[in-house]
């Protein structure tokens, strides 16, 4: 799955190389790539033909392009291996993606681009046009644009940490008010979005809190280390890179190495920790796997896993 800094980078790069430009036709090569839209794949090319992508918008892993004067906007879930390329034929010749399922033509994109390709090998991604709401605090949707609206499937996700528009007090109390464990607690896309599994991992190995702590029996002093520490690695992930826009084409499907530099605890089972160099353990937690410092991040006694 693609983490939070990585979509980021996708969203920074439509920003920048389509934002602007109308879409002059699209076509459908894999009708399940957009099985959740209302009126198939007809409709969807109706509802993007001749629109403007006003905004690249981001709450947590969610991502969409508002359209001019429509009301709606163009949602981007990327699934296991979606991604989402852009392409200027003048500069990549006219070669497609073998697992290419939609293709946007556009014009007049600042940086020459025609194509917005979506590349999906394993299809559990999709996009649609959805309407969007008016958010109920008023403030921005997401990251990336200032208009107060969010795509309504993406209503009931929380805020997520590098949104300017986050109240981490408010996320302080209602994670204080679960009676479940810490882990779960971040990983909870109502509560605060876009913390997967290896940023928690990385983020109370850094609040030096083990993932089982109950979040009812935590100071909010506590919590707001784990939040603060999330958004921490996750900034330092963006400002590492890794995966660029600059030569016209985008790999979203989580295996770029990203961030596995600078893992402190997560995969790490067995080597030191940095920070004390007692051996990183490995626990199950909800299928997958949670690494935490023995000595760092005691277990507590009555943990909530
Ligand atoms: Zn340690």
């Amino acid at each position: 799955m693609p983490e939070l800094p990585e979509v980021e980078t996708v969203r920074d790069g439509l920003d920048r190389l389509v934002v602007g430009a109308v879409v002059r036709d699209v076509e459908v090569f894999r009708d399940y790539s957009v099985r959740r839209h209302d009126g198939g794949p007809a409709g969807f090319a109706d509802q993007l033909r001749g629109r403007r992508l006003a905004a690249a918008v981001r709450r947590g892993k969610f991502l969409w392009l508002p359209l001019e004067d429509s009301g709606a906007a163009l949602l981007a879930h990327l699934g296991m291996s979606g991604q989402l390329l852009v392409r200027d034929p003048a500069v990549a010749g006219d070669w497609a993606h073998p697992h290419l399922r939609v293709r946007l033509h556009l014009a007049g994109a600042r940086s020459g681009a025609e194509y917005l390709d979506f590349v999906d090998q394993r299809t559990f991604g999709h996009l649609t046009v959805v309407d969007l709401e008016p958010t109920p605090d008023g403030a921005p949707g997401g990251l990336g644009s200032d208009l107060p609206a969010v795509p309504e499937p993406v209503a009931h996700i929380g805020r997520d940490p590098l949104d300017p528009a986050f109240d981490a007090d408010a996320v302080v109390a209602a994670v204080r008010r679960r009676r479940t464990g810490i882990k779960r607690a971040l990983l909870d896309q109502t509560l605060v979005s876009g913390v997967g599994n290896i940023y928690a991992d990385e983020a109370l190995w850094r609040a030096r809190l083990h993932f089982a702590r109950a979040t009812d029996r935590l100071r909010p002093s506590e919590v707001r280390r784990a939040l603060g520490a999330a958004t921490e690695v996750m900034t330092e992930s963006l400002a590492q890179g890794g995966t660029s826009f600059d030569a016209l084409y985008v790999n979203v499907n989580g295996e770029s190495g990203y961030f596995s530099r600078g893992l402190a605890a997560y995969g790490r089972a067995g080597e030191p920790c940095p920070r004390c160099g007692a051996p990183i353990r490995r626990d199950a937690f909800m299928n997958r796997s949670s690494y935490t410092c023995p000595v760092c991040q005691p277990r507590p006694r009555h943990g909530r896993w």
